[in-house]
């Protein structure tokens, strides 16, 4: 088992992070909260919410038949729902996936300006260099990427399936191209133990986390566990008791017998986390005081679905500022590794995958 680092690909040397939001701004936000409830309601909009957007968002999807989920769920809800307009809260490849799969309703987000930093370290020109060079190596695209980059891959994963796809692939001889996170791709070669050619990129938030911090925590909570998305650091993921995508750690967190855990992922599932464990204690893992300046273990994108934003998407004077679009020849092309992610999935739950997927 090797994992081959990629070269010469682009990173962005800086991200373009958004300002942090003031609690005065964030306070006259939350007045909002009945208007656009109603506005949901009336507007007959299913609100689909990642769990690391702010609690009063998820509150909102809960109290108006909306959904909570990691992105696979989200693609999913999403498709399955009768309702013609989805408002979707996360960053904007998932609002891209909604509507690859969904073309004919109409998606919309709350601000188009929601990014990934994975996504922003995955661009074609380099995708089409890099197959170039690896002409026989399957292109494996972690969801965090934009429709014209899912159109490149041969498939499409999420973390929750990532492993068992790696192992899939490894059972037909195929060799891994992985993109474009790079502590995830180093988790897959380690534990399908394959041979994985792996981007460079990284999600800010994840990559952030600090291991002497969370060994200091451990020393003042000894009884807690620690909790790791497999996007942190391989010296993260080694103090981990369990590793996992964020459904995967929630699910965790509810049927296990501990009383309090040290969470290294973004702080938006402390809101499901709470909810389902009211009695348990939940931590935020440390976050390295280097690197880029984060509020903690929170996505800078994730902060701008704000309720007024919700509102303007659905009541503003311009729809087109909060529409996703995706170019039909682009997204026919993304829908094939999208759905083959849909049917390996499926297929894996029914306790079998079929060879030739
Ligand atoms: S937490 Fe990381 S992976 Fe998730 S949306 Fe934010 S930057 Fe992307």
């Amino acid at each position: 088992m090797s994992l081959i680092m990629l070269k010469d690909i682009t990173i962005p040397e800086h991200f373009p992070i958004p300002p942090k939001v003031s609690e005065a701004e964030l306070a006259a936000d939350h007045q909002l909260f009945d208007r656009v409830k109603e506005a949901l309601i009336a507007h007959q909009a299913l609100l689909i919410a990642h769990y690391y957007t702010a609690p009063i968002v998820q509150r909102l999807a809960e109290e108006t038949g909306g959904f909570i989920g990691d992105s696979l769920e989200m693609a999913r809800v999403g498709k399955d729902s009768p309702l013609k307009t989805i408002v979707v809260a996360g960053v904007r490849f998932m609002g891209e996936t909604a509507k690859i799969l969904s073309p004919e309703k109409t998606v919309l987000m709350p601000d188009l300006h929601s990014e990934c930093s994975l996504d922003l370290c995955c661009q074609t020109e380099d995708i089409i260099r890099v197959k170039a060079e690896y002409p026989k190596a399957t292109v494996v695209a972690y969801a965090n990427t934009s429709a014209e980059v899912k159109a490149h891959s041969d498939w499409i994963v999420t973390s929750s399936l990532a492993v068992e796809l790696a192992d899939y692939l490894k059972g037909r001889g195929e060799e891994i191209l992985w993109l474009p996170d790079r502590h995830l791709g180093s988790y897959i070669a380690n534990n399908a133990k394959t041979d994985v050619y792996c981007w460079p990129g990284r999600c800010v938030v994840h990559d952030s986390f600090d291991p002497s911090g969370i060994i200091k925590l451990k020393e003042q909570y000894p009884e807690a566990k620690v909790l790791v998305h497999p996007e942190s650091p391989a010296s993260v993921v080694a103090l981990a008791d369990c590793v996992g995508s964020t459904s995967q750690l929630l699910a965790f967190s509810k049927k296990d017998d501990a009383q309090t855990y040290i969470v290294a992922t973004e702080r938006g599932i402390f809101y499901k986390m709470q909810q389902a464990c009211p009695e348990k204690t939940f931590i935020e893992a440390a976050i390295a005081p280097q690197g880029v300046s984060l509020d903690g273990a929170k996505c800078p994108w994730m902060s701008l679905n704000s309720l007024s934003k919700i509102l303007e998407c659905l009541e503003g004077k311009e729809p087109q500022k909060h529409e996703i679009t995706v170019p039909e020849d682009i997204r026919v092309a993304a829908l094939k590794p999208l759905n083959r992610m849909l049917a390996f999935s499926a297929a894996l739950k029914a306790g079998s995958v079929p060879n030739d997927l």
